[in-house]
């Protein structure tokens, strides 16, 4: 083969590779891009889910700001304590798992959103192994955060709370009814309750 035939099969075997090698690399700055783009949603999606709970992220080098980490949400069974629940979510913060409880529509924290909790914190000792020293609370549309510690009194607030139940529960006691104007109107029950207050 002649040397100019030589070189111009050469140039032209280097034209494709050039060109081969240049899809390749616009291959791999769409990847990339696409990469780039589908880890940023997902980084969205966790803020917003953390937000919704209420968690506030953890800022990287800032000591001042506490360590948290969620745990995939789980419905706690006790057969032992006849207790269910499933927290809104369970972070970890000082080597402790903390049950958290999302109330959007709460204007103020009542008793039932603090019961709620503490059963949380009893499911949470017997299925974890370790006793939370408190949860939170988050209300209102703002995530308002409310500590609620897991002291011995509130601990045995809800069991007296979780004794009447269980009392009525077998016939042994009578539930008292607390009718309000405010509750009886949105109340489910309403059209059979003899205490509705708002009943024409
Ligand atoms: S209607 Fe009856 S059950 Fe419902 S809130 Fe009023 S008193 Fe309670």
């Amino acid at each position: 083969m002649p040397v100019k035939e030589q070189l111009r099969t050469y140039l032209t075997k280097l034209l494709y590779d050039i060109a081969a090698t240049d899809q390749q690399v616009v291959l791999l700055i769409i990847l990339l891009v696409i990469t780039v783009i589908v880890l940023d949603a997902i980084s969205i999606f966790a803020r917003k889910q953390r937000k919704k709970v209420g968690i506030e992220p953890t800022i990287p080098g800032n000591t001042s700001a506490r360590a948290t980490n969620a745990l995939p949400p789980r419905l706690y069974v006790s057969n032992m304590q006849g207790l269910s629940g499933k927290p809104d979510a369970v972070i970890s913060e000082s080597g402790f798992l903390i049950p958290v409880e999302r109330k959007p529509l709460a204007k103020k924290i009542r008793d039932r959103h603090v019961a709620q909790l503490l059963v949380y914190m009893r499911l949470i000792e017997e299925f974890e192994g370790k006793r939370p020293p408190y949860g939170y609370l988050i209300l209102g549309p703002n995530c308002r955060r409310v500590k609620v510690l897991n002291s011995p009194e509130k601990q045995a607030w809800l069991q007296k709370m979780i004794d009447e139940m269980r009392a009525i529960y077998a016939g042994h006691a009578t539930a008292v009814p607390t009718p309000h104007p405010h509750k009886c109107k949105k109340c489910g029950v309403r059209a059979a309750c003899g205490f509705n207050i708002g009943k024409a």
